[in-house]
């Protein structure tokens, strides 16, 4: 780092705090996120309505860049996937997932995760660092140029923050950059088209409520504690009793009318016709929609998928207790692009122990 700052990460309120500090106009902060996110122009000199005096201020103090793509593939099914390169080594992946109505970026959050829930194979690649916000959104840039290069018409419409990483565990980029997507003047996404998934890091789940109003999805997976504590070892810091009045204290503090939980499927681990009586009675009258999520294996995993009939069993019986219950259409598999098999290259991997493992960085 050469002490300039990265412009692209900074959202609104950094924005103004930046420009403040040159003794410039909020309302700069307009301008500058219109020309970097909205028409993607990273040169200064082109940036035509800001004072020639601000423009050389800016030169000299901000980094404006993108990293760059090592590889990309696509899938029989059209989901494509970038491995971004970043510093000395390290790169995440992005993934793109078309479907008719709409186009789903998944972005990555942090290099590696930390949080070693046994059937990700991020997790087990062990944890370097969080991405910084720049990093995060210049994921959105480098996906919506590459498909614009494409010339298909595909667009990015939606966003899910469920790429590599715990998002609430780089709490303060985590929220710039998604500050960003949803700014009318930035990415101008609507707020039910972000998503972002997290683990359930309680303190951070109470905090997002005050600063973001984006769709929460909660990586579920066991209906009671004694397994999940097994599938998700953070649920031994974070029970269910103090997760699930987090996620309902979410829901009656932002405009969302529903959490979406996410429950991967594990032949014999949690895919019984009790596990679902349980998980009916533990979500009660909690506004929830259900996503079932095939497993993806990965080399090395000791789980298996659920056969396809015990899942849909599974389904109905959510349903049938009032739940809308979705099985998420497995994508992009055969570019291990699928949830749960992004690796990427995660050099000089820390204890993972150390870090993200519940301690959400304060915004
Ligand atoms: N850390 C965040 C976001 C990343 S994972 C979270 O845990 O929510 C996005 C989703 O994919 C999570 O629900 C995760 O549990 C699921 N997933 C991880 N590994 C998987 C696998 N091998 N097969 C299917 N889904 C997986």
């Amino acid at each position: 780092m050469d002490g300039r700052v990265d412009l692209l990460g900074l959202d609104e309120a950094g924005l103004k705090a930046f420009l403040a500090d040159l003794g410039e106009k909020p309302f700069r902060s307009r301008q500058l996120r219109q020309w970097l996110h909205q028409r993607q122009v990273f040169d200064l000199d082109a940036m035509t309505d800001l004072a020639k005096s601000l423009r050389a201020q800016l030169a000299g103090r901000v980094r404006i860049g993108l990293p760059e793509a090592v590889f990309d593939k696509e899938s029989d099914d059209g989901t494509r996937k970038w491995l971004v390169g970043l510093d000395s080594g390290n790169a995440v992946e992005t993934v793109y997932i078309p479907e008719r109505e709409r186009g789903t970026l998944c972005v990555s959050s942090q290099v590696g995760c930390a949080l070693d829930c046994g059937f990700c194979s991020t997790g087990k690649q062990g944890f370097n660092r969080n991405l910084s916000a720049a990093e995060i959104i210049g994921q959105l840039h480098f996906a919506a140029q590459a498909l614009e290069r494409e010339g298909r018409g595909r667009r990015i419409t939606n966003v899910v923050m469920m790429g590599m990483g715990e998002p609430l565990a780089n709490f303060r980029n985590v929220i710039a950059a998604t500050n960003l997507m949803v700014d009318p003047y930035a990415w101008g996404l609507s707020r039910r088209r972000v998503t972002l998934s997290t683990v359930g890091l309680v303190p951070a789940l109470y905090r997002l409520a005050d600063h973001s109003h984006i769709s929460l999805a909660v990586s579920l997976h066991a209906p009671n504690d004694a397994l999940r504590d097994e599938i998700v070892p953070i649920n031994r810091k974070y029970p269910l009793r103090e997760l699930l009045p987090a996620c309902e204290h979410y829901l009656d503090n932002t405009p969302h009318r529903c959490i979406y939980w996410e429950y991967v499927m594990l032949d014999g681990v949690n895919d019984s016709p009790e596990h679902a009586r349980q998980l009916i009675s533990l979500l009660g009258n909690i506004p929830s929609k259900i996503n079932l999520i095939p497993f993806n294996p990965f080399p090395g995993t000791r789980y298996n998928a659920s056969p396809r009939d015990r899942i849909m069993r599974f389904a109905d019986r959510l349903q049938k207790a009032g739940f809308i219950t979705t099985v998420r259409r497995t994508r992009g598999q055969d570019i291990d692009g699928a949830c749960g098999q992004l690796v990427g290259q995660v050099i000089n991997r820390r204890n993972r122990g150390k870090q993200g493992a519940g301690r959400a960085t304060a915004p």
